[in-house]
């Protein structure tokens, strides 16, 4: 079981976890609509903490709820303001951060307007989401039979729970058949991306990621393609078939959980020679340096707490 910190942060006040509740009518837990985010927190080289991108997922955040016309009662610096306190109260200097943004339980029954809006924070320390050992060994992936919705059956870009019942499905499948993770196809055949991931290839020298057309704009996605460019890495992006993957030099997921993860084998066939290859190594070092605060020229990306 998670052990979760003594205190969130709900409606503006901190409140002790155990008495943190919301009633069973809550209008998100019967049809899916909240919206969250997930965002770490490092110990960095500067002597403190620091929150990666910050800035970027809770503006993630606050396009999610509005593209579903959902109102978040708080500011984006009120929201920054709330992220950083709760790190200091929880005394945590290496975290995982989950804001969710929920209707309350007013009425049931489809329409959500007149529905309170409520947020609540929470920080755990949360180890390497893909196992120990995932980053040097790298992980076996299978394609999932469950597609990526696509972007005229709901909203692509939007963080929203309910997007992830597809996701649960891919995951339970791949993992019951002895997978570390799913990869996920569009509804016409190409590759979108994991079930909690973006993903990359390379290929002859060159970076390559799917056309996200239905996958998750991820954060973690956009700042290795930035690291990337600043090593001269070429970075494309092109609609990808699974054979484009059984046929890369190297093949890996970026997230802000999973950070960035070498595939070494989809559907049986081995990537490349079956390890870490040099251009994922070198994408993960350079992520390690962001994050960790090694990267002057990234200091910006670092909400210091
Ligand atoms: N795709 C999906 C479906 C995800 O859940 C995530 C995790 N948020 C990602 C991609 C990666 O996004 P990020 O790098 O912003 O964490």
């Amino acid at each position: 079981m998670t052990q979760y910190p003594d205190w969130l942060w709900y409606d503006g006040k901190f409140v002790e976890t155990h008495t943190a509740s919301t009633s069973v009518l809550t209008h998100s837990l019967h049809y899916g609509v909240s919206v969250f985010e997930g965002i770490r927190a490092y110990r960095t080289e500067l002597g403190k903490t620091a929150i990666f991108r910050l800035d970027a997922h809770l503006r993630r955040f606050i396009a999610s709820a509005r593209a579903f016309r959902m109102h978040i009662p708080f500011t984006l610096n009120e929201l920054t303001a709330a992220h950083v306190a709760l790190i200091g109260k929880v005394q945590l200097d290496e975290a995982y951060l989950r804001p969710l943004g929920f209707y309350g339980a007013e009425k049931l029954g489809l329409l959500t307007k007149d529905l309170s809006v409520h947020v609540m924070v929470a920080a755990w320390a949360w180890a390497a989401y893909l196992g120990e050992g995932a980053m040097t060994r790298g992980i076996r992936v299978k394609t999932s039979s469950f597609a990526r919705p696509n972007a005229s059956s709901g909203l692509t870009r939007a963080k929203i729970s309910g997007t992830y019942a597809n996701s649960i499905l891919a995951k339970l499948e791949a993992t019951e058949d002895g997978y570390d993770e799913a990869l996920l196809l569009d509804s016409q055949g190409y590759v979108a991306e994991g079930s909690g991931e973006n993903l990359f290839i390379v290929r002859g020298g060159a970076l390559i990621e799917p056309e996200p057309a239905c996958a998750l704009l991820g954060i973690t996605r956009e700042t290795v393609i930035e690291l990337a460019q600043d090593l001269g890495q070429k970075v494309q992006s092109r609609r990808l078939t699974r054979d484009d993957v059984y046929n890369a030099d190297e093949a890996f997921f970026t997230g802000t959980a999973a950070e960035v993860v070498p595939i070494v084998e989809l559907d049986r066939r081995t990537i490349g020679d079956g390890k870490c290859g040099p251009v994922t190594a070198r994408l993960q070092r350079a992520y390690a340096d962001a994050v960790r605060g090694r990267d002057p020229k990234r200091a910006e990306w670092l909400t210091l707490v």
